[in-house]
C-alpha cells in the first residue's frame, strides 16, 4: 500500500470540509437544518470518511441515492439520519426500518408498496415526499392542471399506514444558471413547491418538519428557498463556479508522481495515434495517470497539470494506465516529483470546462484504483484503497 501510495492519489482533506461546513453552515443561519448529500461515494471523496466528519461537526442530515450506500454508512458508524433520494426495492423495506433510514416517496405505487411492506412488519417507515416541480424525474407531479391530483396523491401517501412523512422536497433544474430565463424557472419551481406544501398541510392540517429544496445553486443564490434545511452537494466539496466566491476549498486533490523522463528528437510523435509530433528537442515525463483511473481521454493533448514550477502541457494521447506531460519548459521537474491533476493548485473546473463537462463527473470519475489519503488536522489519518486484496 505504501508504494502504490507513491504512485497516483486523492488527497482528501477533511479541515477543508470541515471549513466549508462551517462556512456554509454559518451562511445559512442557526435555524436552517444541514443536509449533506453524499451519494455516489460522496463525489467520489469517499462517503463513509465525509460522512463521519460531517457527523462529528453536528449536520443534521445525510443523502445517498440507495439502500446500498446508505448501509454501507451506517455499517461504519454513522448514525444520524439518512434519506435515500432514489426508489428501494420492497424485499429491503424492512432494513430501511431497522436500520432508521428515511425513504423518499416518489409516486403513488411506491408509496402503497412502502405502506404495504412496513405495515406486514408492524413497523414505521419515515418517509419524504418528493414533488416534481419542473425537473421532470421523480417526483409528484404538481404543475398546471396536475395540481389538484398532485396535493391529493400526497395527501394520501401521508395518511396510509405504516408510514410517516416527515419531510417534503423538490428539486431545482437550473438554480445554479444565471440567465433570466433559468431564473424566473426557478422562482416558478419554488413557487410551485410553496402552494404545494400549503396545500397539502391545509388538508391535513398539520406541518412537515423538514421542508427542503436547497441544492448548490439555491444554496449560493437563493437564500430564500433555504426553509428548514439546505441541501448541498458540491458546495460541500469545495468545488463548481460558487465554491470560490463563497470562500470554500476544495477538498480533492489528485495528485501523481513522474516516473520516468526521456528527451526526443524533433520530429518524433508520441502515443498512440501520433497525436502530438515534438517540433523540437522535448524533455517528455511520464505519469501513471490514465483513463482507467478517471482521466478522460478526450482530453488528450488538450490539458495541462500542475508541477512545483508551473504547469506542464499534457502531449499526445491519454493511454489507460498513464499518460505523458512536456517538461520542456520546466527543467528542474525531476523523476518522482510530484504532479497535480486538479486540486488546490488548479482548479477542478477549469478541467472540467476543457473536457466539455462539470467537475461533479470529474471528483466522480476517480477510479477505485487511485487511493484516498485522508488528511484531519493537518495530518494523515487514513490511507485507503478500494481493491479486492
Ligand atoms: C445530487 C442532489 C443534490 C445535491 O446537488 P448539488 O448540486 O451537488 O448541490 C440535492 N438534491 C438532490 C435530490 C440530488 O439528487
Amino acid at each position: 500500500m505504501e508504494s502504490t501510495l507513491r504512485r497516483t492519489w486523492a488527497e482528501i482533506d477533511l479541515d477543508a470540509l470541515e471549513h466549508n461546513y462551517r462556512t456554509l453552515r454559518e451562511r445559512v443561519g442557526r435555524d436552517v437544518k444541514f443536509l449533506g448529500v453524499v451519494k455516489a461515494d460522496a463525489y467520489g471523496h469517499g462517503a463513509v470518511q465525509v460522512s463521519r466528519t460531517l457527523q462529528e461537526l453536528g449536520a443534521d442530515y445525510l443523502a445517498v441515492s440507495s439502500i446500498d450506500e446508505a448501509m454501507e454508512l451506517r455499517d461504519n458508524g454513522i448514525t444520524m439520519p439518512i434519506l435515500i433520494l432514489g426508489h428501494t426495492p420492497r424485499e429491503q423495506v424492512d432494513r430501511l426500518i431497522e436500520l432508521g433510514i428515511t425513504q423518499s416517496v416518489t409516486c403513488r405505487a411506491k408509496a402503497l408498496e412502502y405502506s404495504a411492506e412496513a405495515s406486514r412488519l408492524g413497523g414505521t417507515l419515515k418517509v419524504h415526499i418528493k414533488v416534481d416541480t419542473g425537473m421532470s424525474r421523480l417526483g409528484y407531479l404538481c404543475e398546471g392542471r396536475h395540481f389538484d391530483t398532485g396535493v391529493e396523491g400526497i395527501c394520501d401517501a401521508c395518511r396510509l399506514p405504516g408510514l410517516e412523512a416527515e419531510g417534503i422536497f423538490t428539486h431545482f433544474a437550473v438554480s445554479d444558471e444565471p440567465d433570466d430565463d433559468s431564473a424566473d424557472y426557478t422562482r416558478r419551481q419554488f413557487d410551485l413547491f410553496r402552494r404545494v406544501v400549503d396545500a397539502v398541510e391545509t388538508r391535513l392540517g398539520r406541518r412537515f418538519a423538514l421542508r427542503h429544496c436547497a441544492n448548490t445553486g439555491a444554496v449560493a443564490r437563493w437564500p430564500e428557498t433555504w426553509l428548514d434545511m439546505v441541501r448541498p452537494g458540491l458546495l460541500l466539496y469545495g468545488c463548481g463556479e460558487f465554491a470560490a466566491e463563497l470562500g470554500l476549498r476544495p477538498v480533492m486533490t489528485l495528485k501523481t508522481t513522474i516516473s520516468t523522463i526521456k528527451v526526443y528528437d524533433p520530429d518524433t510523435t508520441v502515443s498512440y495515434g501520433r497525436l502530438f509530433r515534438t517540433e523540437r528537442t522535448t524533455r517528455m515525463g511520464v505519469v501513471p495517470y490514465g483513463y482507467a483511473d478517471g482521466l478522460f481521454r478526450a482530453l488528450s493533448n488538450r490539458c495541462a497539470f500542475m508541477t512545483a514550477d508551473g504547469p506542464a502541457p499534457q502531449r499526445g494521447r491519454i493511454c489507460m494506465d498513464m499518460c505523458m506531460i512536456d517538461l520542456t519548459e520546466l527543467p528542474r521537474v525531476d523523476v518522482g516529483d510530484e504532479v497535480e491533476i486538479f486540486g488546490e493548485h488548479s482548479s477542478v473546473n477549469e478541467l472540467a470546462a476543457l473536457a466539455g463537462t462539470i467537475p461533479y463527473e470529474l471528483t466522480c470519475a476517480v477510479s477505485k484504483r487511485v487511493p484516498r489519503v485522508y488528511r484531519r488536522h493537518g495530518r494523515v489519518v487514513e490511507r485507503e484503497l478500494m481493491l479486492r486484496f
